[in-house]
Formats: C-alpha cells, sequence, structure tokens
C-alpha cells in the first residue's frame, strides 16, 4: 500500500485570517515561535496588505515573499533560500500558482507547509503534486506533498469572482468521468485500484452534486466546496497518483493547452466540458454531467469560450497522446470527427 500523510488540521471559517496562528498552534504547539516565510503576490498584497501584515507579525515578523513566476528553477531558488536561512514554515496565501510555489519549496526544504488558498478553483491546493513552468515554457507537474494544515476564510472566498468557484466546481464534478476511467485502466493492466482512495474521490464528487444549497456565495456551499477539493487532494495522495482526479476529461484538458495555448479557459471548466464528452465513449448518460452543470448556472457550450468544432475535435483527437502511459477510455475509442461534431452541436445548443 501506498504511504499516505494526512493534514494536521483543516478549518474553513468567517474571519479565519485574523487568527491562523491560533489555530495552527492547536495541532502544533509552539509553530507561532518558529520561523516563518509568507509566500504570495503582489496583487494579493495590494489587496491583503493588513491581513498578511497581521499573520507576519503573529509568526515572529516573518518576511512576506512575493512570486514573480512560478517555474521549477524559481521553486528550486526559494526552497534553497528556506534552507539556508533556516526557515521551518512556510506559508502559501493565494491561488494557484502561489500555492505549488510554496508547496514544492516547502517540499524540498522539508518544511512545514500551511496552506492559505484565497481562490478555491481546483483541488491542486490540497494535491500531492505541483506544476511549475519549465525551461521550455511548457507546464510539468512534480510529485511532492500535501498541505500540513490548510485554512481557509470564508469572507476572502466570498470576494472571489463566481467563475472561480465555477471552475472549483467542475473540477470535482469532472471526478465522474476520472474515476470510471481509474477503474478502466486497472481493468486493463494500469495499476492497481485503491479503494479507499476511489471511496474519498467518490465523496467529493457527491458532496457537491448532492448539496442541497446551491447558492455559490453561502457559507455551507463554500464549506462542502472546500471539503471537496481537500477530499480530491486527499484521494490523490492516498492513491499515490493524480488517477482518482484525473481520467480522459482532463487529457482533453492538457490537450486544449498544449495545441491550443490561445484558448484562454479555466482549468475547471475545460475538465468539466472533457467529462461530457468523456462520459459519452464511456457508454454513460451525458445528461447526468449537464444536469450537474446546470444546477450551477455553469455555462458547457464550448462557443462561449472560443471552442470551435475543429478545435474540439482536435483537441480530443490529439487527448490520449498528452500522457501516452495512462490508460482511459480513450485507447479504445475511435474518435472520428463526424461523432465529436455531434457532440459539439449536443454541447453547443
Ligand atoms: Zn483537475
Amino acid at each position: 500500500m501506498n504511504r499516505f500523510r494526512l493534514p494536521y488540521c483543516m478549518t474553513v471559517e468567517e474571519g479565519i485570517f485574523e487568527r491562523v496562528d491560533e489555530v495552527i498552534s492547536e495541532f502544533i504547539p509552539g509553530v507561532g515561535m518558529q520561523k516563518a516565510i509568507i509566500v504570495t503576490e503582489e496583487n494579493l498584497k495590494n489587496i491583503f496588505g493588513k491581513c498578511l501584515d497581521e499573520i507576519s507579525r503573529d509568526f515572529k515578523n516573518s518576511e512576506i515573499f512575493l512570486v514573480n513566476k512560478s517555474s521549477y528553477d524559481d521553486a528550486v531558488d526559494l526552497g534553497k533560500y528556506i534552507c539556508m536561512n533556516d526557515i521551518q514554515v512556510v506559508i502559501g496565501f493565494g491561488g494557484g500558482m502561489v500555492l505549488d510555489m510554496a508547496k514544492f519549496a516547502a517540499f524540498i526544504s522539508k518544511t512545514k507547509y500551511i496552506c492559505l488558498p484565497t481562490t478555491l478553483s481546483n483541488d491542486s491546493l490540497a494535491s500531492p503534486f505541483a506544476v511549475l513552468g519549465t525551461d521550455n515554457g511548457a507546464r510539468k507537474t512534480f510529485g511532492c506533498k500535501i498541505p500540513s494544515c490548510i485554512i481557509v476564510d470564508v469572507d476572502v472566498i466570498m470576494g472571489t469572482p463566481e467563475s472561480q468557484l465555477k471552475s472549483g466546481i467542475g473540477d470535482t464534478i469532472s471526478k465522474y468521468t476520472a474515476l470510471y476511467d481509474w477503474k478502466y485502466g486497472c481493468s486493463k493492466g494500469d495499476g492497481k485500484l485503491d479503494d479507499f482512495a476511489y471511496m474519498i474521490s467518490e465523496m467529493a464528487l457527491n458532496s457537491v452534486v448532492y448539496h442541497e444549497n446551491k447558492s455559490l456565495k453561502s457559507k455551507s456551499f463554500i464549506m462542502a466546496l472546500t471539503e471537496a477539493l481537500v477530499m480530491g487532494g486527499l484521494s490523490m495522495e492516498i492513491a499515490g497518483s493524480s488517477r482518482p482526479s484525473s481520467g480522459s476529461e482532463h487529457l482533453f484538458c492538457h490537450s486544449l493547452e498544449e495545441y491550443h495555448p490561445e484558448i484562454k479557459i479555466s482549468h475547471g471548466m475545460a475538465v468539466a466540458m472533457g467529462s461530457i464528452a468523456a462520459s459519452i465513449f464511456q457508454g454513460r448518460d451525458d445528461m447526468k454531467v449537464i444536469n450537474i452543470l446546470k444546477s450551477y448556472d455553469i455555462d458547457y457550450n464550448p462557443q462561449s469560450y472560443g471552442i470551435t468544432k475543429g478545435i474540439f475535435i482536435d483537441a480530443w483527437q490529439r487527448a490520449e497522446s498528452t500522457r501516452k502511459n495512462r490508460i482511459t477510455i480513450l485507447n479504445d475509442t475511435v474518435l472520428d470527427s463526424e461523432w465529436l461534431s455531434e457532440i459539439y452541436d449536443r454541447m453547443s445548443n
């Protein structure tokens, strides 16, 4: 069985960023006395300057490090800086780019990593992976570790654009086809299913699908979405792979990123859109995915994101090649242009 870690704490509350040190100290005694670094970015410093200063004060006037770009080299340099300066706690304050940098730097410097997300746009916040830029500009996924603590301030999330929350919902809904593909891949000899990780990922999916209050800016929904994203990250940690959260619908997203970088669509929206088509390839009811997306008022029409029929067909036909060693339904599906064209029309109406 894969060895895995769990976070010491996960707390979702209103105004909790004002007492981060108190919350963490309950789980990691004396953490406020340790040397820390806060990793964030310029525009967040402008918006949350007072809050960041307070956190800094609570952690012995820790320095605030501003991320410009999230390349592998930058993350390694930050990790080196952390080691050289005997820093013991890394606090990531921000969204995807900042959190991936902070997570990877904490991993290589073997320090505690505290995750303070300012958005809930995908499940990478609690995953054991970091996506960082490489020399040729492409983004690559690197294994690392999940956060020691995850603290979500409902007031901060309430202030984020709804599109980011919808992206988080989309990433969670995509587990509908990711889980099927994981089982399918295992039946074809690609890895072994981990029942516990499968169950956790399915719980994440269900907590969004069946959540009664679908108003995005309610505390109960923000709690449910946080839990779903964290469970998504944990299921990957337990499985030791991204398979519980990533199937053919994610390959469609990777294909869009790689071959059609001009398309500006969030990760969550792309994988949710991918799940509609993937569920058809899997011989399942795509209306199940469509109805969930509709219940959250999520626009799944490819045209809304500038994805033409030609791009849609091309992205699907090249999707399998973006991760050749991963078996999904795509390995046994003939994606002819006519069929993809019909699916595109179905999604565009
Ligand atoms: Zn994802």
